[in-house]
């Protein structure tokens, strides 16, 4: 069985919300400088760090961008992650009764706010797609998911190389920057892996990514 991830502010004594099953991208931190994880016995790229080539090509998930937005209310607190060691302040979370109730009646509220920014149009559920005009080269994700809304982007030769330079890495399973991620960050599925082999292949045409409508199911 392999071990869960989890990440709390110990200052506040709350949970961050998910990422993942029980996973993490990056150290929970909005630096862009590496942060020493004694869980994980090196320093690690932060999330901030990694999650800006995503940015910058329009693939923002909406549990990235909750996450995100947990992290800048907590930037100034000791937030920590954890996997076989809970830190004492987490066990404290633990020890109210009410805690578990508490955090459905939160993963409730986090649900009910993610559609409403649906229903307002800043983000959708649609299929993030990858397109080179020179090669006239399609590549779209295999599924649906809840995106930040955005008109087209021109991909420059400078996001790619940052991209290839931070997530290789993580597709080829070659570092523990990212854990248990779901949905397009799954790094056990495929679609990472190709966009950036897409990504690689069209570096300095003119690629554009944009979102488009799902089919219902
Ligand atoms: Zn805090
Ligand atoms: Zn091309």
């Amino acid at each position: 069985m392999s071990v869960l991830a989890g990440m709390a502010c110990l200052d506040c004594v709350v949970l961050s919300p998910p990422m993942g099953d029980g996973g993490y991208l990056g150290a929970p931190s909005l630096r862009q400088a590496p942060v020493a994880v004694p869980e994980i016995a090196e320093s690690l790229p932060t999330f901030a760090h990694l999650y800006a080539p995503l940015e910058a090509i329009g693939l923002r998930t909406s549990e990235c961008e909750v996450f995100r937005d947990w992290l800048v209310r907590h930037d100034t607190h000791r937030v920590a992650l954890y996997m076989d060691a809970e830190p004492p302040e987490v066990a404290e979370i633990g020890s109210d009764p009410n805690w578990k109730r508490e955090y459905v009646l939160e993963e409730r509220k986090r649900q009910d706010e993610s559609d409403a920014a649906v229903a307002a149009g800043a983000f959708r559920d649609a299929i993030y797609r990858v397109r080179c005009s020179g090669c006239e080269a399609v590549f779209e994700a295999p599924q649906v998911e809840r995106l930040r809304a955005f008109e087209a982007i021109l991909v420059t030769s400078h996001t790619i190389d940052d991209l290839l330079a931070r997530w290789t890495p993580i597709v080829t399973h070659d570092s523990p920057n990212a854990y248990r991620l779901l949905g397009l960050l799954d790094t056990h599925e495929p679609f990472l892996e190709q966009l950036l082999a897409f990504f690689r292949s069209h570096r300095g045409h003119t690629v554009q990514v944009d979102l488009v409508e799902g089919e219902e199911h």
